[in-house]
């Protein structure tokens, strides 16, 4: 511990200075993604402190519940077209009911 929000993690070829308070990282992950790298998560237990009280607040529920509170409208002029989503490398299945006599 270098001060009350500062930590000097020794990593296994560097070592990094982690401020908890300002949510950085000599490694620079916790500052681009503000989600906690492996050096403030060791700073963070250090602390005892919560691994989720390390990630930034615009990934808690309460920010994305707030983001689609309200109704999301497409841009005027901006051409909507409908069509079917599917996850990556996953095509429509199609299904087919037999309905007959066995
Ligand atoms: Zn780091």
């Amino acid at each position: 511990m270098i001060d009350g929000w500062r930590f000097f993690v020794e990593g296994v070829k560097k070592d990094y200075v982690v401020d908890l308070e300002h949510q950085k990282c000599d490694c620079g992950v916790y500052a681009v993604e503000k989600i906690s790298c492996s050096h403030a998560i060791a700073a963070g237990s250090y602390a005892g402190l919560h691994i989720s009280t390390l990630v930034c607040h615009v990934y808690s529920k309460g920010t994305l519940f707030a983001g689609y509170s309200e109704n999301i409208y497409p841009c005027v002029g901006q051409q909507v077209e409908a069509r079917k989503c599917f996850p990556p490398g996953r095509e429509e299945i199609k299904m087919t009911i037999l309905i007959g006599a066995i």
